[in-house]
């Protein structure tokens, strides 16, 4: 008979055989998220909700300390606010869902579901803002959207999706220039510091710019497939929505003049990235900072443990949480310690306590990091700061790894070969000479299904495109992405 653990191990296809079909394995064994009877909804199942709300409060700290408010606008946008700025209409168009009745009556005017809020905080900004002293206006909502997908996968594409989308006005375009780049450092430092992935920041080419944008920025994250992930966006929207929804207000001069606008969001996306940068064959690894449980204790089961070890289990347990650290006691009788181990670490947790009768005599704990599966000793005595120094270094060595994988896995090319050859072997980011021409973008995407991630900040014209070979007016970075 098969015991348990081997059931587990089983049930995960391994990253080399099939990497797509790993990643909907782990997102369904974890406990992630699952199908619904909904076309392209998913379920986020609690343990997958509570690296959500991980996110989602650290992010919201950031967001108020560099000034920005909270605020709630409506689900439903309707027709004649979204055709108002015709590019932002025209990207959205194939993917909107419409309501159109309203019980059993037809609505005289059709509603969209929000793909995005632009339109209706556009609206409401106009009504808001009417003198140079109401600016900057600085809101975020945590909000779901709806944008109609063919083709989904839990987490990186799905129809329905949860984010947070920032949408600022300001008096001056320097001013709302510089909002863009802030948030897109905001959501860098939150990759790296706390998911522990690693991101490129730049701009993306006229081609892969948000409709409506006047220049969009992101940050891009590399897969552990070698494909690169779109993993927050920042957009400087110049003055096309204030025009279209006539956000204006008197300058200081008394002139009647447009705002300058922007608009930011990162989604559940970001957990999709999670999975991909850390995971392994095993499972899911979990940075410790967006780790439902940081720490898993698990008894070992030995005679009468319920009396002796498992109120040495409670006391180490009440140390961790008194020092804030996110602990699970699993005294489940049912499972063996075997089985648990298994179990929590293909839930990614990032350090296994266990404790045992011999552990007890000699006032110590056994720790097991999930990352390297080192194991080691530690005395009873000041647990938690042991639990929480090693937390910190598996969170460093987390990042640590993920760069050096994004570093093994980018090369510069010159010629357009060597361009090909590397995007059907191994890929990853590769950096070439680009000519700024949307046709060429187009062609290089047509003929390896690479597409230009985004541009470096600075920008050096010089020597000739990797394949038109015109002039080049810039570094491009090129992958394979989601
Ligand atoms: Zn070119």
């Amino acid at each position: 008979m098969a015991r348990p653990e081997d059931a587990l191990v089983t049930e995960i296809t391994p990253q080399s055989e099939d990497f797509s079909r790993w990643y909907l394995d782990v997102v369904r064994r974890a406990e992630l998220a699952d199908y619904t009877p909904v076309k392209g909804c998913m379920a986020i199942r609690p343990y997958g909700y509570a690296i959500w709300e991980l996110i989602q409060q650290d992010l919201d700290r950031r967001f108020k300390a560099t000034g920005h408010v909270n605020a709630y606008f409506p689900l439903f946008i309707p027709e004649s606010l979204i055709m108002r700025e015709a590019e932002h209409v025209e990207g959205f168009a194939p993917q909107v869902a419409w309501v159109t009745k309203g019980g059993a009556e037809e609505l005289e005017e059709k509603l969209v579901v929000r793909p995005t809020s632009e339109a209706i905080f556009g609206t409401m900004y106009s009504r808001w803002i009417q003198s140079w002293r109401d600016l900057p206006l600085l809101i975020n909502q945590w909000a779901n959207v709806v944008r109609w997908e063919k083709v989904t996968r839990p987490f990186l594409r799905t129809t329905e999706f949860l984010w947070q989308e920032g949408h600022t006005a300001h008096e001056t375009e320097a001013e709302a220039q510089e909002e863009t780049l802030r948030m897109l450092g905001v959501y860098k430092a939150f990759a790296e510091e706390v998911l522990a992935m690693p991101v490129l920041d730049g701009q993306k080419s006229e081609s892969e710019k948000s409709a409506g944008a006047a220049r969009t920025y992101s940050i891009e994250a590399l897969m552990g497939d070698g494909r690169a992930l779109q993993a927050g966006t920042s957009h400087f929207l110049g003055q096309n929505f204030a025009k279209a929804f006539e956000i204006r207000f008197q300058g200081r001069d008394k002139t009647l003049q447009y705002a300058w606008t922007t608009s930011w969001g990162v989604s559940t996306r970001l957990i999709g990235g999670l999975i991909m940068t850390h995971g392994d064959d095993s499972g899911l690894i979990l940075p410790p900072r967006v780790a439902p449980y940081q720490v898993v204790i698990v008894p070992i089961q030995r005679g009468n443990w319920q009396e002796t070890v498992l109120p040495h289990a409670q006391q180490v347990r009440d140390a961790l949480r008194a020092a804030g650290i996110r602990v699970f006691l699993d005294a489940r009788e049912e499972y063996t310690p075997g089985w648990k181990f298994a179990e929590w670490e293909m839930r990614g947790v990032p350090v296994r306590l266990e404790i045992g009768p011999k552990d007890i005599e000699k006032g110590q704990v056994v720790l097991a990091r999930r990352d390297t599966r080192a194991k080691m000793s530690a005395s009873r005595d000041g647990v938690a700061d042991h639990v929480a120094a090693l937390l910190d270094e598996v969170q460093r060595a987390l990042l640590e790894r993920a760069r050096a994988f994004r570093d093994e896995h980018t090369a510069r090319v010159e010629r357009w070969d060597e361009f090909v050859s590397l995007m059907e072997g191994r890929p990853g980011f590769v950096i070439a000479r680009w000519c700024g021409d949307a046709e060429c973008e187009a062609t290089i995407k047509t003929e390896t299904q690479a597409t230009i991630r985004n541009l470096p900040f600075e920008q050096v014209p010089g020597g000739t495109c990797v394949r038109c070979d015109r002039p080049a007016i810039t570094d491009a970075r090129f992958a394979k992405a989601y």
